[in-house]
């Protein structure tokens, strides 16, 4: 356990009440390891604030005593973000669980950041409305989190990320000042966008408490397909197609060869469609009355692209079909601690990319393998690199794998964000002038860098 004053530790319990103040090491340990197992920290105090003054209270001791802190919302990053790695108080979120009654007049909702996706989701389809993000991590992870990460999932193709959704925030800088502007106005062109900035800013810039989210229609009419190709380079062309042609386009996501059998083996199901292609689409079309037909006659259009197709009308049948992509992460978990290399690249690169990347890890480490699936709507591919027999792969796969992603144009975090896992690569894609403006925001918002020192922002050479 890393130390802090006794007065201090006091001061500090004082402000959420000692249940919430946690500092063994067996209630802080969950607080400590993040969701892949790959990184790990220790911190002496978690506090668990169950109001937005609390959260201003604590930083104003932090920031007086210089004290850094982690925000953490469900533990579900990919990228180390949300782990102490040096020590750090962790301030957990996910008592500001507050959903406020929904504005079904404009169609949106408050919600306190500690909110799991899944709790606003049910919250908010009574009203026959729904969130425009989802993703497989939906149970644990938090609309705080969610905002910090700008998160993407599987229906960025129809309605964007976590940033598109955000009308306002109510946050708290790192001096403890709060910053509400929750009104929700859909048009209000007065001067910067703070809610913008925060999304994507991994807890670097302010605590996040509570955020205002435009809503959508839900659409309960649905229908999914997986599809088979021959090639990475059909399942592209496809893509692009469906998108041009079907108007109620919901989720376009991709599993390749290696990710394909692993989930296969881990759900003891076998492939729906023809197993001998490189890769697999699920596509789902979703509308307020039933696509099916929208969804059938653009796959037909496909003609001699796809190889093989199976459809789910039903509940069971999508359920069925989706599980393939929803399991994958917990499947590649499975086989050991994946370094996660999540990039975009220009639909003209991908089938190339994809099938490089092979070679390209072997290359700097002989027994790793790639595991691949992502959103291809979007270019964005999934790379899990598994070293052999359980052990994590050499660390220069990384550098291998992001260098060739920048040198084809693409973009080295698609949704997880930079975290601690990045943050060396970021000046692949941003130059100097971007990185020197990054800090000067940083330091506007948090002069003393108490925030998640660990994230986004690359240490500054000597
Ligand atoms: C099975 C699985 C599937 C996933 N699928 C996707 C996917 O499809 N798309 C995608 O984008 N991501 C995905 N993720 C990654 C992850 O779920 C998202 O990044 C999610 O948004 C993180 O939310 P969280 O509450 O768990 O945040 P945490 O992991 O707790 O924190 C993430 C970052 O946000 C900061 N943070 C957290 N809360 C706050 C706050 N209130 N104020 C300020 N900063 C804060 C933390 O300091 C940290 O830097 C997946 C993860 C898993 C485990």
């Amino acid at each position: 356990m890393t130390s802090l004053d006794k007065s201090l530790l006091d001061e500090f319990e004082s402000i959420v009440g000692a249940s919430h103040a946690l500092h063994e090491d067996e209630l802080v340990a969950s607080y400590s390891t993040d969701w892949t197992g790959r990184f790990k920290g220790s911190t002496p105090l978690v506090l668990r604030p169950g109001t937005t003054e609390e959260v201003a209270q604590i930083l104003r001791v932090a920031s007086d005593a210089n004290v850094a802190l982690v925000p953490q919302g469900g533990n579900t990053g990919l990228v180390g973000g949300s782990v102490p790695l040096r020590g750090e108080v962790v301030l957990s979120l996910l008592r500001l669980n507050v959903c406020e009654p929904v504005d079904v007049l404009a169609q949106q909702v408050s919600l306190g950041a500690g909110v799991t996706l899944a709790q606003a989701q049910n919250h908010v389809s009574p009203f026959n409305l729904a969130i425009g993000v989802d993703l497989a991590a939906r149970d644990s992870c938090t609309i705080g989190g969610m905002i910090a990460t700008n998160a993407g999932g599987i229906n960025v193709v129809r309605y964007g990320p976590m940033r598109d959704q955000l009308l306002g925030v109510e946050a708290v800088t790192a001096d403890g000042s709060s910053i509400s502007h929750l009104e929700g106005l859909e048009k209000d062109n007065t001067g910067y966008h703070l809610p913008g900035l925060f999304a994507g800013s991994e807890g670097s810039l302010a605590v996040i408490t509570k955020a205002r989210l435009r809503l959508h229609p839900q659409l309960d009419e649905r229908c999914s397909a997986m599809l088979a190709f021959k090639s990475v380079g059909d399942a592209v062309s496809a893509t692009a197609q469906l998108r041009r042609s079907v108007p109620d386009l919901h989720a376009v996501e991709v599993i390749f060869r290696e990710a394909m059998d692993l989930v296969s083996d881990y759900i003891s199901t076998s492939i729906p469609v023809r197993s001998d292609g490189s890769a697999w689409l699920i596509v789902e079309a979703a509308s307020s009355s039933d696509p099916t037909d929208q969804l059938a006659q653009a796959i037909g259009d496909l003609g001699d692209l796809v190889l093989d197709v199976a459809v789910g009308h039903d509940s069971t049948s999508r359920a069925g079909l989706w599980q393939f992509r929803e399991k994958i992460t917990e499947a590649i978990a499975t086989r050991g601690t994946p370094h996660k290399l999540d990039v975009t690249l220009p639909a003209s690169e991908l089938a190339e990319f994809v099938s490089r990347i092979p070679e390209i890890i072997s290359e700097v480490d002989r027994r790793a393998t790639a595991v691949m699936f992502g959103h291809l709507g979007d270019g964005n591919v999934h790379v899990n690199v598994l070293g052999d027999d359980g052990l994590e792969p050499d660390n220069e796969v990384e550098s291998a794998v992001l260098g060739y992603v920048a040198q084809l144009g693409g973009s080295i975090s698609a949704e997880h964000g930079i975290g601690t896992a990045k943050k060396e690569f970021l000046h692949l894609n941003r130059s100097g002038q971007e990185i020197a403006i990054f800090r000067a925001i940083k330091s506007s918002f948090d002069p003393k860098g108490i925030l998640s020192p660990n994230t986004l922002i690359p240490a500054e050479e000597q």
